[in-house]
């Protein structure tokens, strides 16, 4: 009998681990898993976000839950994708140190991803996250950094009280969609716009009166019609110039600082405080910070 049990035991241990293998496949399996599970994005290159809810490969536990669910989309995942490897351009870097501030607006499609000044520009995305943005709002907090927080609607409706810590404590707020839409900038006009429109509701509830002066597409998969709907409503849309892709659970934190140092003076950070790396980009944020500090390099919020 105490074989028996044993052996169930065993076999119950190796479903868990094969499901959590699943959850989280590596390599190029991962890619095609998720396409696989996710039809109305497969045009796309990007990494779908774990799932709300399960345990971490680190075994911690993942953001809440969000329960607002998107209306505007039916085919749409359970979490937010993240930046695809193509949006990779770290040491695309042209302007040095000693050189004249290019022109800030050489994105895609005319986006912002420079900041136009000597000033370098930390940016989180895909939060609020309410295990990670409170750590990382201390850590700014504590060493007087500000930085823009491009936040997805649907978290901010869950999580108010962190878009008001964020206000609060002077970060600038960019818009992120209402929940991760890679394909928003190719629907209609008016889906673009009620879907920023709803986004800046949640966050108008939040932190009533917080300016939202940024949008960034999601996936950095802009288009014209995007831009001109942002800019409609107010809204300079923002790219970046280095990713060190800590949207990729693969990638570790020696990997993240690296990259994140290839910044020059007037570079734009991509960085995310949800749905992603997120302990590796924080295991990385203090070095960050502390090798900034020693080039001088100021810190803006944008
Ligand atoms: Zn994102």
């Amino acid at each position: 009998m105490r074989r028996f049990r044993l052996g169930l035991g065993v076999a119950a241990a190796t479903a868990v681990f094969l499901l959590l293998a699943g959850a989280w496949p590596d390599g190029a399996d991962r890619g095609a898993e998720r396409d696989a599970a996710e039809p109305g994005d497969s045009a796309s290159p990007s990494i779908a976000g774990a799932p709300a809810g399960e345990p971490s490969p680190t075994g911690e536990a993942d953001p809440t839950p969000v329960e607002a669910e998107p209306t505007d989309g039916a085919e749409e995942s359970s979490a937010p994708a993240h930046e695809p490897p193509s949006e990779r351009s770290s040491g695309d870097v042209t302007a040095e140190p000693d050189t004249p501030a290019r022109d800030a607006h050489g994105g895609p499609m005319g986006t912002r991803d420079h900041t136009g000044s000597n000033g370098v520009a930390l940016t989180f995305d895909d939060g609020p996250d309410p295990n990670w943005t409170p750590k990382v709002l201390a850590e700014l907090r504590e060493r007087g950094v500000k930085a823009t927080f491009c936040v997805i609607g649907a978290y901010a409706e869950a999580h108010p009280d962190l878009i008001a810590d964020i206000v609060h404590d002077g970060h600038t707020l960019c818009s992120h969609t209402w929940f991760h839409e890679l394909d928003l900038g190719e629907r209609s006009t008016e889906e673009i716009r009620a879907n920023l429109q709803r986004t800046e509701d949640a966050i108008e509830k939040a932190a009533p009166g917080a300016e939202v002066e940024y949008f960034r597409h999601p996936g950095g998969q802009w288009t014209d019609r995007a831009v001109e709907v942002a800019a409609e409503m107010g809204m300079e849309s923002l790219h970046w110039d280095i990713d060190p892709s800590d949207w990729d659970r693969r990638t570790t934190e020696a990997q993240i600082r690296d990259r994140v140092l290839d910044a020059k003076p007037g570079s734009i950070i991509l960085l995310h405080d949800g749905a992603s790396n997120q302990e590796a980009m924080f295991g990385a944020l203090g070095a960050i910070l502390d090798e900034f500090a020693r080039r001088e390099y100021a810190l803006v919020a944008l």
